[in-house]
């Protein structure tokens, strides 16, 4: 295989079609069980034990590397209703889960050994399956047989695999590191201190999401550049901003640039997001560079002044619930009692609670958009597949629901069926819709939430009712696109 020096992918290539899997994690095993049972064989490459990750503990396949839950359970929620369609269309994952679940009320968690103990007992025991125990180092060439791959191979790939999807891909279009803004919690919130706008009285419901997010994830203006994919949640454009005068504005900066930061990144050698730079890296820029970036006040004004604050902070909210709010643009990396002591300067945030704080991980992933089909296929070349969080998805079930759908789709390519993803109105097509039409400037990875489903035409009038609805119509139409 040209290009991949020290993999002997190339030399276990035969001329059956098969398909090749490199990583066996949740999306690659999840991939690796939908191709088999549908009598194709699979060769799956795994680099541990021999050469372990950051994170990775043990050589078992879909190690759980932080967390053992795999979130709500229940259908009237997003993650609920995405394992619930995995279920119905044979999720090893989820089977394994469900067989090793411990009690942990309305979420689904497992028992982490044995969980991915049953996911590597029954791959491994597959007549199917060829288990390669080595690091595979660069993109395997299509071989004459037209086998697919699917490359699964996690936030954590190994450098020369990640370098020559670089490569691939292009510099832009893979990311090495995410930032996380900080979220509050609604009731710790002084709401006499806040007011309630969209900048220039615009909503995301629109088609424009407006210059409110234009220095923060893009995760919402992403979406919302589609307006088909704008979210089916009331008030959703709607912040809350915390105003500052200038006195109020200098001793916030002064303490953010004297904070102490928690790890030190080369911001300008690494891959990272113009948009989705550290708050307190900005800051070190210059004293107004927050005024022009995620702290500009144009577009707002305060209605107990009626002026246009100095600065501001504004708030988004962060679920359905809405009792968590997100600091928008102020990702972070700064220690966290550092972080607690300088945001709680913030007029309305004295006295937080927060429900996350900000930091940056270690996160290869790529610019889905940019990329991937609805299939998981890349665009450029229709028998190589991404699954898994390397694909822009964010978490351990919306990583093997991705693998589910690119394990059938490569199982279908090499029957010589066409591939094919299901409708966006249940979880696991939006998904792969989010993935593959989202907007690519500013894209960052997204659990499933009801947001990103297609809208119901007749919404319920209680939330309540309305994921109801969602969950009804999703498992409706999926069972349709199954032809069951
Ligand atoms: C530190 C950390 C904590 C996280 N915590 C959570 C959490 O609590 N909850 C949650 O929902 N999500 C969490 N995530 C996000 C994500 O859900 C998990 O990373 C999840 O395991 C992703 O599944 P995956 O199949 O894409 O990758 P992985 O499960 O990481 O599987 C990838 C596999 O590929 C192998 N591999 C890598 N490179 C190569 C190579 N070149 N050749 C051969 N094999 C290779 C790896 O050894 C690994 O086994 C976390 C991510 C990180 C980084």
């Amino acid at each position: 295989m040209p290009g991949s020096p020290g993999s002997s992918l190339a030399d276990s290539e035969d001329r059956v079609t098969s398909v090749r899997i490199i990583g066996a994690g949740l999306a690659g095993c999840e991939a690796a069980w939908q191709v088999v049972r549908r009598g194709v064989p699979v060769t799956l490459y795994e680099m541990r034990p021999a050469r372990q990750t950051d994170v990775h503990q043990s050589g078992n396949f879909a190690e759980l590397v932080c967390s053992n839950s795999l979130r709500a359970d229940k259908t009237e929620n997003a993650v609920g209703l995405l394992k619930e369609e995995m279920r119905r269309l044979d999720s090893l994952v989820l089977r394994a889960a469900d067989a090793t679940r411990v009690p942990a009320g309305a979420a689904l968690a497992v028992d982490r050994e044995r969980f991915s103990a049953e996911i590597t007992r029954e791959l491994q025991s597959h007549p199917l399956v060829t288990v390669r125990r080595e690091e595979i180092t660069g993109i395997p060439d299509a071989d004459g047989a037209g086998s697919p791959v699917v490359i699964a191979s996690g936030p954590l790939t190994a450098p020369a695999l990640s370098e020559a999807v670089r490569a691939f891909v292009g510099q832009e279009y893979l990311h090495f590191y995410d930032a996380i803004s900080p979220i509050v919690l609604a009731e710790s919130i002084d709401r006499t201190l806040v007011f309630r706008a969209s900048r220039w009285d615009r909503s995301l419901r629109g088609a424009d999401a407006g210059p409110s997010d234009s220095a923060a994830s893009g995760v919402d203006a992403g979406v919302a550049s589609d307006p088909a994919a704008t979210p089916a949640v009331e008030d959703e454009g709607d912040y809350l901003n915390c105003p500052m005068n200038k006195d109020e504005y200098r001793a916030f900066y002064d303490a953010l640039t004297r904070a102490e930061s928690a790890t030190v990144h080369d911001f300008d050698r690494e891959q990272f997001f113009e948009g989705c730079l550290p708050v307190e890296v900005l800051a070190h820029r210059g004293p107004d560079t927050l005024r022009f970036g995620p702290m500009k006040p144009v577009g707002l004004r305060d209605p107990r002044t009626g002026r246009t604050p100095y600065a501001v902070v504004q708030l988004r909210q962060d679920n359905l619930a809405a009792d968590h709010f997100s600091l928008v643009g102020f990702q972070t990396q700064l220690k966290w009692a550092e972080q607690t002591r300088v945001l709680r300067m913030i007029p309305g945030l004295g006295r937080a609670e927060f429900v996350r704080l900000g930091m940056v991980h270690r996160n290869t992933y790529l610019n889905g958009p940019a990329v991937l089909c609805e299939t998981w296929q890349t665009r450029s070349r229709p028998d190589l597949f991404f699954a898994g969080q390397i694909s822009g998805v964010e978490g351990y079930v919306e990583s093997a629901a991705s693998g589910l759908l690119a394990g059938r789709n490569a199982a279908a390519l090499a029957l010589g069926e066409t591939p094919s993803a299901p409708p966006r109105t249940t979880a696991i097509g939006a998904l792969a819709y989010y993935v593959s039409h989202a907007a690519s400037a500013g894209y960052q990875p997204s659990n499933i939430t009801f947001g990103i489903m297609e809208p119901l035409e007749l919404p319920g009038r209680s939330k309540g009712d309305r994921k109801a609805a969602l969950a009804a119509r999703a498992l409706a139409d999926l069972a349709r696109w199954m032809g069951v």
